[in-house]
């Protein structure tokens, strides 16, 4: 369940300006790390930084979860919290032990996690999920999640923008390679199927008149795999891509 928490940090530096970095540092941190939502209010009283911020799931703040760059900056700070309340403007998250199957999906930028159960169709918070390519924090994947973002929101803004529509929906192009990257990585990572959700989308009003029901996979021509899910309706098993229908 997302939450929200108060921080309260108290640096060890005296030097103002390296203690607003060694905050900084620590919340961008947890957020690749995957403890903190993006997007956070910091206030200063006295000598303590207080900040607002969702963190992933009940128990997200632990120390349990820290990797080596937060530990290493643990020396520089210290950090006490409390959990304030549930978040009133999230959904609640995958609470499934199992999961048959992921999908990497980013369909508006409220989205905590991009990784979606493929049995509840809910986020699964990224501290549930291996780190990828090696890394020590989930970088690669909060990186493609925040460049996704914006192509949408470039996208949304301005509907004629051919660059963006075709990053989002042709499945070759360096966003979507990208996603697919990060789908193989996880399924090597977890021994479970992992399909990028190919967003279709050309129209955003009149959804059934503006958008086009794709009959085969656009990458190899062949035929869906019917799948009911939350989120998506078809995937197709050998390009690992994975499709909603609009109507
Ligand atoms: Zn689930
Ligand atoms: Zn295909």
């Amino acid at each position: 369940m997302y939450k929200i928490a108060k921080l309260h940090f108290k640096s060890y530096y005296s030097d103002i300006e390296k203690q607003i970095d060694s905050v900084n540092s620590f919340l961008w941190m947890l957020f690749k790390n995957g403890q903190i939502i993006e997007g956070w209010h910091v206030e200063k009283y006295d000598d303590i930084y207080h900040v607002t911020v969702c963190i992933a799931d009940d128990d997200a703040l632990d120390k349990k979860y820290y990797n080596e760059y937060m530990l290493k900056e643990s020396e520089n700070l210290e950090m006490n919290y409390e959990i304030v309340c549930d978040d009133p403007m999230a959904e609640d998250s995958c609470h499934c032990k199992e999961h048959s199957f992921y999908i990497l999906f980013i369909f508006t930028e409220e989205s905590g996690s991009p990784v979606i159960c493929g049995d509840c169709g809910k986020e699964i918070p990224l501290i549930h999920i291996p780190y990828l390519f090696d890394e020590m924090e989930h970088h690669t994947i909060t990186n493609w999640q925040i460049v996704y973002e914006s192509v949408i929101n470039l996208w949304v803004d301005s509907l004629s923008d051919r660059f963006s529509k075709r990053q989002i929906i042709n499945p070759n192009s360096e966003l979507n390679k990208r996603g697919l990257e990060i789908c193989t990585e996880l399924e090597k990572q977890t021994g479970k199927p992992c399909y990028l959700f190919l967003n279709n989308l050309i129209g955003l009003n009149e959804l059934s008149k503006n958008n086009k029901e794709l009959d085969v996979c656009p990458k190899c021509k062949g035929k869906f795999k019917i799948v009911k899910n939350y989120q998506i309706d078809k995937v197709c098993d050998q390009c690992r891509l994975a499709f909603r229908c609009w109507d």
